[in-house]
């Protein structure tokens, strides 16, 4: 089994990530789903603000900072992930499943987090 977001590999009896609250798939259903790119800003608040959103939304989703950066090893959990980017000036970066973008969207909109490119 492996979470469809951040592809993190599970032991059998799992059915949900820890981390991103995504429905486990089987292997065998690799790459089925689509992990789109839902929302970047280097305001790490509002990418903690709209993670939390997502999460009440029931939408599973997986935030990180953009590669290149230097990130503690430690930091493996999203929430430490977003700690550690308080005020770096980091670009942070929000994905959800591909059939889950609307209603992504709609959490967004509700939660009035303004979009920064
Ligand atoms: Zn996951």
């Amino acid at each position: 089994m492996h979470c469809p977001l951040c592809k993190t590999q599970y032991r059998p009896g799992y059915d949900l990530c820890r981390d991103c609250d995504a429905d486990l798939v089987s292997n065998k259903e690799a790459g089925t789903e689509d992990v789109v790119l839902f929302w970047q800003s280097v305001n790490s608040s509002h990418i903690a603000q709209l993670a939390d959103a997502l999460r009440k939304a029931n939408v599973p989703n997986y935030s990180r900072f953009a590669a290149g950066t230097k990130r503690p090893l430690w930091a493996s959990s999203p929430a430490a992930r977003l700690f550690a980017g308080e005020g770096a000036g980091e670009q942070g970066q929000i994905f959800v499943l591909a059939s889950d973008l609307h209603k992504a969207r709609r959490a967004a909109n509700s939660a009035r987090i303004p979009h920064v490119e």
